[in-house]
């Protein structure tokens, strides 16, 4: 790619994931695996359950011994135990008897069926059935749900509750699984002062590190803000080298457009494993990916916060996502109903900040906040979605359909 070429968000996006690849598999805990991809296929080495067992609270009895049950006329047989969950062996019950045994418990030798403590008369010395017991009825039977050898889990699942509860039940307190990748957070420019500093004239408060750190936060990694960076090659090029081998991703905000300080971009094409394209959409028109040291991904975002961050959902996010190793690395899209007019420039893909409001009869309909200028972090805040204005349209007429890119919140 050459410098200064324009490309689309197709071809820039395609570059930027050609160049990044899955991280290698780890060990980690059961309840840190959450939200991460497994790594390794699970074959079950248990039975489960392991134990037939009672589905329900009531007693053990032979199917035979309570054929002739009923409301008018009960079966009366006498009890002749407990059976509660966590019994440490099987008991046993002999004919014409019955057991009263709680959810979970082994079922008794010699018993087929449990009949729930409703359909009797909760008798505890003897106990009165009121219909007649099925063959095996509320047995939960072992084995049913995996038996030793059976596939479990296969490599690539995504691991959620459902599935930590699998693998607890199956014994593992570790799996292999794609790690988060670590993403590090640099904003740039002189300008800027840290957020605990009161801003001189002239001086802006660094918001995009914590910007980008939440979003990428957001978006599955472990992100890290690491300080302020002046407008300084020499200095800009230490930081990155000091970060670039605990990161498996860098980003840094600002200082990628065409002024005489603009020192990512001057920087970074020096080294000639990073790239400076201008891509048709707005905001984020000036974008930088690479490597850096032959293996760390680096983007290179605008500084402003509202390029910032639609510059990351365009194409960091998918970025992180790959590395996670999730099948979707795009957010899902919405059909809306635009509410006022836009105007966009042919040729350019145009992101607008919204708010998507649900109707009562489930259609979405959008509204702007703010104008295009990319510089408004309190519309920014104010929004909820991003509403993608094609290349080909100059004109979005109110009331036609487009779409929206709601801007969830993961929760990883
Ligand atoms: P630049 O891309 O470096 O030319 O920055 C464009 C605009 O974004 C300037 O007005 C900067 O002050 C602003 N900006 C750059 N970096 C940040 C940041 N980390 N936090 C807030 N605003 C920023
Ligand atoms: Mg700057």
């Amino acid at each position: 790619m050459a410098d200064e070429q324009v490309v689309s968000v197709e071809q820039h996006l395609a570059g930027v994931l050609e160049g990044i690849t899955p991280l290698e598999p780890i060990e980690q805990t059961l309840l840190d695996s959450q939200g991460l991809m497994l790594a390794e296929n699970i074959i079950s080495g248990v039975t489960l359950p392991s134990f037939d067992n009672s589905a329900v609270d009531g007693y053990a009895v032979r199917m035979v011994d309570t054929r002739m049950a009923s409301a008018e006329s009960p079966v009366v047989l006498p009890v002749v135990g407990d059976v509660v969950a966590g019994a440490k062996s099987r008991s046993g019950m002999g004919p014409g008897l019955a057991m009263r045994i709680m959810t979970g418990a082994p079922i008794p030798a010699g018993a087929d069926a449990v009949i729930r403590l409703e359909d009797t008369d909760r008798g505890v010395a003897k106990v009165a059935l009121f219909r007649p017991a099925q063959s095996g009825e509320a047995i939960r039977r072992a084995g049913e749900d995996l038996v030793p050898g059976a596939p479990a889990l296969g490599a690539g699942a995504a691991l959620g509750p459902q599935q930590i509860a699998l693998l607890a039940a199956l014994g593992r307190d570790r799996v292999r699984v794609l790690p988060r990748p670590r993403v590090v957070v640099v904003s740039t420019g002189s300008e800027l002062v840290d957020v605990s500093q009161p801003p001189a004239f002239g001086e802006v408060v660094d918001s995009n590190s914590y910007l980008i750190t939440a979003a990428a936060r957001d978006a599955g990694a472990d992100a890290y803000r690491i300080g302020i960076v002046p407008d300084d090659h020499s200095r800009l090029l230490e930081v990155l080298e000091g970060q670039r081998l605990r990161a498996d991703i860098i980003i840094t905000t600002g200082g990628v457009s065409m002024g005489a300080f603009d020192v990512v971009k001057q920087a970074l094409s020096d080294l000639g494993t990073v790239h400076f394209v201008k891509v048709a959409m707005q905001p984020g028109r000036p974008q930088g990916f690479g490597h850096i040291g032959g293996r760390t991904p680096i983007f290179c975002l605008p500084g402003n916060p509202v390029s910032a961050l639609v510059s990351f959902e365009v194409f960091v996010r998918p970025a992180i996502r790959r590395m996670l190793g999730k099948r979707t690395i795009q957010r899902a899209t919405v059909q809306a109903t635009v509410l006022e007019r836009i105007d966009s420039r042919a040729g350019v893909r145009q992101y607008r900040r919204g708010v998507l409001h649900r109707e009562a009869n489930g259609d979405y309909s959008v509204t702007l906040v703010g104008g295009p200028g990319s510089h408004l972090i309190a519309a920014l805040a104010a929004a909820n979605c991003l509403v993608v204005v094609p290349e080909e349209v100059t004109e979005v007429a109110v009331g036609s359909r487009m779409t929206v890119i709601p801007l969830l919140l993961s929760h990883r």
